[in-house]
């Protein structure tokens, strides 16, 4: 098995999701007792969201991409970074890196595209949602349009994630405020949900949703796991 470098603490909580869910699939590809080969660079999340809200994205990019290059150094064989809006700073970490850095939303496209999926509503944080680096590079390289919220909408889901989830807050009006959000969509005709924050799979999920959901963890996890037992 290659050894995953996960660039995480973005948050702790998506980190621990991370962790939790490589080992799980470590424990059902190649049985019981075995997990994942992974490091974790850990950043200050403190450090990293003062950087985005004073739109700091080379700084966070140089910031990321020593970290990465520590992990590559310590012998991961491909990296991961477990957060989609830090994604702003992908082009930084992948050009000083050797070994292949999997971006989260080319394993989410793809994803949908293998489900027949092309008009998904994306959530995320505001950065995700209105920023070009996401919904632009689903568009450009995967031929996928995202719907994205209203901008009252985007600045609820925007500001449950930043005082609830990165904390480990889980609130029930927050849960039906996303599945507001979601039904309203689903009549608008979206065809699919993307949890494009890797923390609203604690509010959202198959069981609940008006939409399919394809949560950018998960499948993050899936696709490092199975590049790693290639
Ligand atoms: N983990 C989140 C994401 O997937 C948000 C935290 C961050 O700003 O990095 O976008």
């Amino acid at each position: 098995m290659k050894r995953i470098g996960i660039l995480g603490g973005m948050s702790p909580e998506s980190t621990v999701i991370y962790y939790r869910l490589l080992n799980e699939g470590a424990r059902k590809a190649l049985g019981p007792l075995s997990t994942a080969d992974c490091l974790i660079a850990s950043m200050n999340f403190g450090e990293i969201q003062a950087m985005q809200k004073a739109g700091e994205w080379d700084r966070a990019g140089d910031h990321l991409a020593r970290a990465a290059k520590g992990l590559e150094a310590a012998g991961a064989d491909l990296i991961i970074l477990a957060t989609n809006t830090m994604h702003q700073c992908a082009p930084a970490i992948e050009t000083a890196l050797q070994v292949p850095f999997l971006h989260i939303a080319d394993a989410t496209a793809a994803r949908l595209t293998a489900e027949g999926r092309n008009k998904p509503l994306l959530l995320g944080t505001a950065y995700t949602m209105e920023q070009d680096f996401y919904k632009g590079r689903l568009s450009r390289a995967h031929g996928i349009h995202a719907m994205i919220p209203a901008p009252a909408e985007r600045a609820l889901i925007h500001s449950i994630i930043f005082d609830e989830l990165v904390n480990g807050v889980v609130r029930e009006e927050s849960r039906s405020a996303y599945l507001a959000i979601v039904a309203r969509h689903a009549a608008e005709r979206a065809d699919s949900v993307i949890l494009g924050c890797t923390e609203i799979g604690m509010l959202l999920d198959d069981g609940n949703s008006p939409l399919p959901v394809y949560d950018t963890a998960a499948i993050h996890c899936a696709v490092a796991l199975e590049t790693a037992l290639a």
